[in-house]
């Protein structure tokens, strides 16, 4: 564990990692996933791995207390965590009871609780300093391979262990000679023309990170409304020029009688329904 004099200023890792933004009210908490990815630097909540990290696995909106206990803070932004899939399928609809949150056996929230305070690192595993990293560890699965592979990758990369346990999120409270060497030159230039003032240097900073965590394939798509529209006209016209069914015969359950066996497609044996992509889904 390195002590606070040797990761610079420890004003500056002393607190909470994500700050959230203010939001208006909004109906969905759909509708708050932008503002979610930017808040939490594009990073998972209780893993930390980045976006840019995860490779193609999806990420996905947590709520903090879950939907089905707490159906009052379902659209409520300070309740919504952005999360890989992974974190937030073991997470599910865990809701320690009342006594158990006293003795401090509930998640870890980047939000409110400060990382150093509740972990450390030996090698490639996380280590509980307290209750609630405990029962975030154990829940969560967080010395699964996959992260420690990451935490491997990190090692290599960045030097000290906050940065490698934490990520990004780490990272984003950290002088920047303690920021990856691949973006420390656009950090450095983007700090040389905002010199005003520290808040200004803070950003670019925050700035820089950002985009280094950032996946483009979880950004919005803008036109996929449109496109939809599209697409269903022309393949519905595409189906009244050629009537009959353009869609295999539904799955019978094993054992019961009566389904009619598949037709056969006369041209085209070997044809396979076009994949749906799959909706971006959000959980939980
Ligand atoms: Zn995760």
């Amino acid at each position: 564990m390195n002590s606070g004099s040797e990761v610079g200023d420890p004003q500056t890792i002393s607190t909470a990692l994500v700050i959230r933004s203010q939001v208006p009210v909004r109906s969905s908490y759909n509708e708050y996933k932008q503002e979610l990815r930017y808040d939490f630097f594009y990073s998972c909540a209780y893993c930390c791995i980045a976006e840019t990290e995860a490779g193609g696995m999806r990420f996905t909106i947590d709520h903090y207390e879950p939907q089905k206990a707490r159906n009052d803070l379902v659209n409520v932004y300070d309740n919504l965590m952005w999360s890989c899939d992974v974190c937030n399928q073991r997470k599910g609809d865990r809701y320690p009871p009342v006594k158990a949150r006293q003795n401090g056996f509930r998640f870890f929230r980047p939000d409110v609780d400060v990382h150093l305070e509740h972990f450390s690192l030996e090698g490639n595993i996380l280590k509980h300093k307290t209750n609630i990293a405990y029962y975030t560890i154990e829940s969560l699965d967080l010395n699964r391979e996959s992260l420690q592979r990451v935490r491997d990758i990190r090692r290599r990369i960045y030097s000290c262990d906050e940065a490698v346990s934490g990520g990004v999120l780490a990272l984003s409270r950290f002088p920047i000679d303690r920021l990856p060497t691949n973006i420390r030159g656009p950090a450095y230039r983007a700090i040389k023309q905002l010199v005003d003032t520290y808040e200004t240097m803070a950003d670019a900073v925050e700035t820089a990170l950002k985009s280094h965590a950032r996946s483009p394939i979880l950004d919005e798509d803008d036109s996929a409304s449109e496109r939809a529209k599209q697409r269903k006209e022309k393949l519905a016209a595409l189906e009244g020029m050629f009537p009959g069914s353009w869609r295999g015969p539904r799955k019978v359950a094993k054992g019961k009688r009566g389904g009619n066996p598949p037709e056969p497609a006369p041209d085209s044996p070997t044809a396979t329904r076009p994949h749906h992509n799959a909706p971006d889904r959000t959980m939980r």
